[in-house]
């Protein structure tokens, strides 16, 4: 396959081993050299990340663009901001988040000191997605780096030039025996999967979760797993609908709906449904004027398959905008379904693309009883000025995040965790939880000679008597 070409020809032109076990094995050298212990030399590789985001903006952007059509501004906005900011916070926070940390003690550890230590596990996995293959595949990395691990970085074969970029760039700006690329696709990455990793971070469906689990249980490897999901929208009459429709317009069309997040399906009542589509069809005008297909901040879909995949979802109720593709150019056009059953095909897979549609319920209880009936989601949106309503979805629904009257934004407040549960992840990241993730948090007790300190941790000495073991 090509992949499997450009694979080749990457790795010779950097002398890579193009073989999985004779890489990991390179990176486990490198890492059982000690270099990565170093805080200073871990800085010093954040510091070349940041330059290789920085003067290698226009490529990624145009690898960006190749890939999905992402406009310069997406691109920048969705992707290249995001990593450049978060190796920012990274740099400021190293020396914090790698000391050693104090933690309270009691009475009997005074003289001690009660501390954790984050040791890097060591040689990580990063599987990447190739929806934003430039940001799920690298900003993992700056927080496995600053945690002190090596890492080896597998980016989706599927967003071609944008893996191709960063199998380039990586080699060239980051110590090569400590970080590398491995290209390729299902063969490839379940070659990689064989090996002994210490960490895997891996974004992408739950089905293929599922088997990198498997992978990992082999050398009781801990993964953290960025999956999908159906994310649900609830909007009540009480919300703002001009501003609902454009919070969830823009969640649902951005990287034209190929975003893990992505709010996935509406439930309302009819009333709020007509009102919806009545208001959609003023803001999608306003945005991408009479054709989409023209317009600059519209993507398209990855690939052919996934294109036809979508269409064969368009069958579900009745389409209400949208709904033409153009296969020349793997365009599906922003389109909204009604009155879609909850056993629609659009109903029973992840859409990934889009349509929105909408599936109409009486209340607000209805609306929660039919989420609570469905895997958990990766996030839910609830649009609704009644803080009671508010209030019951946050306590009567599980998913990985809750955004209210929003969509997409609270992924990019680094202070929150990023992550799923039950069926949409395992594990988080961003910011500070990223560092975590790749770190182990290791117990530490440090006890001196003191006599008094002795004597107080004495009575655990047979023998033992009922006032030595009394509370
Ligand atoms: P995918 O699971 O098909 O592919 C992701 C990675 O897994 C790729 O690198 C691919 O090479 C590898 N892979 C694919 N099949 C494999 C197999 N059989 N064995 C081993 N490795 C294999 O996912 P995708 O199509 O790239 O992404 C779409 C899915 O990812 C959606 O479900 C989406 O919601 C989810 N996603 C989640 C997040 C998140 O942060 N939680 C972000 C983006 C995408």
């Amino acid at each position: 396959s090509d992949t499997s070409v450009n694979k080749h020809l990457l790795a010779d032109e950097n002398n890579m081993p193009t073989n999985a076990s004779e890489l990991v094995q390179r990176c486990r050298n490198a890492y059982e050299s000690g270099k990565t212990k170093s805080v200073a030399f871990r800085e010093k590789q954040l510091k070349q990340l940041l330059k290789m985001y920085k003067e290698n903006e226009l490529e990624f952007i145009a690898a960006l663009a190749s890939d999905l059509r992402k406009s310069k501004n997406e691109a920048f906005l969705s992707e290249m901001n995001i990593l450049v900011s978060d190796v920012v916070n990274t740099l400021h926070y190293l020396k914090k988040w790698t000391s050693p940390e104090k933690v309270e003690k009691g009475l009997a550890n005074l003289l001690d000191d009660v501390l954790i230590y984050k040791d890097p596990y060591g040689v990580v996995l990063v599987v990447g997605a190739w929806n934003y293959p430039a940001q799920l595949c690298l900003l993992p990395v700056s927080g496995a780096i600053a945690a002190g691990n090596c890492v080896v970085i597998k980016p989706s074969e599927v967003s071609v030039a944008t893996a191709k970029l960063i199998g380039e760039l990586i080699p060239k700006y980051l110590d090569q025996e400590c970080y590398c690329v491995y290209q390729g696709g299902v063969t490839e990455t379940t070659e990689l999967l064989k090996q002994r990793f210490d960490y895997i971070f891996y974004t992408g469906s739950t089905a293929v979760g599922k088997i990198v689990r498997s992978a990992a249980n082999e050398h009781l490897t801990p993964v953290t797993l960025e999956l999908g999901g159906k994310s649900p929208v609830f909007i009540d009459k009480t919300a703002n609908l001009e501003i609902t429709v454009k919070r969830v317009l823009w969640g649902k069309f951005l990287n034209a709906g190929q975003t893990c997040i992505a709010p996935d399906y509406v439930l309302c009542s009819q009333e709020v449904q007509t009102q919806f589509v009545e208001k959609a069809k003023e803001i999608m005008s306003q945005w991408y004027g009479s054709d989409p297909k023209n317009a600059p901040d519209y993507c398209r879909i990855v690939s052919e398959k996934h294109l036809q995949r979508l269409k064969s979802l368009l069958n579900s109720g009745k389409v209400a905008i949208g709904g033409n593709d153009d296969p020349s150019e793997k365009y599906l056009a922003p389109t909204i379904l009604i009155d879609v059953s909850p056993n629609d095909p659009i109903m029973r897979e992840e859409i990934f693309g889009p349509i929105l549609p909408i599936v109409t319920v009486q209340k607000s209880f209805d609306a929660i009883g039919f989420i609570n009936s469905r895997p958990k989601p990766l996030s839910l949106y609830v649009f609704s000025s009644d803080k009671k309503v508010q209030e019951l979805f946050l306590t009567q629904t599980h998913s990985g995040a809750v955004c209210i009257n929003d969509t997409l934004m609270h992924y990019t407040i680094d202070t929150l965790p990023f992550g799923g549960v039950g069926a949409s992840g395992i594990g988080c990241y961003h910011g500070k939880y990223t560092f975590d993730t790749f770190s182990y948090r290791k117990s530490v007790l440090v006890k001196n000679f003191n006599p008094l300190g002795e004597m107080i941790g004495s009575a655990r000495y047979p023998p033992l008597t009922d006032k030595k073991t009394s509370l």
